[in-house]
């Protein structure tokens, strides 16, 4: 998902989360790589904090 960055004033929002903490991504199963639904989860970029880290 490209897109383009606007500036923001700090503390800047978290990319991967956009600032939520949390992320939500498939669940897949078996090798057709199924979808079987989404699952949210924390976000490992920030920490769950929200804010990009530095
Ligand atoms: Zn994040």
């Amino acid at each position: 998902m490209a897109r383009t960055k606007t500036p923001e004033p700090k503390p800047a929002a978290c990319e991967v989360c956009k600032g939520t903490g949390e992320v939500s991504r498939t669940v897949q199963v078996g090798r057709k790589r199924r979808t079987v639904g989404k699952q949210t989860g924390f976000c490992l970029n920030c920490l769950g904090s929200g804010q990009a880290p530095e």
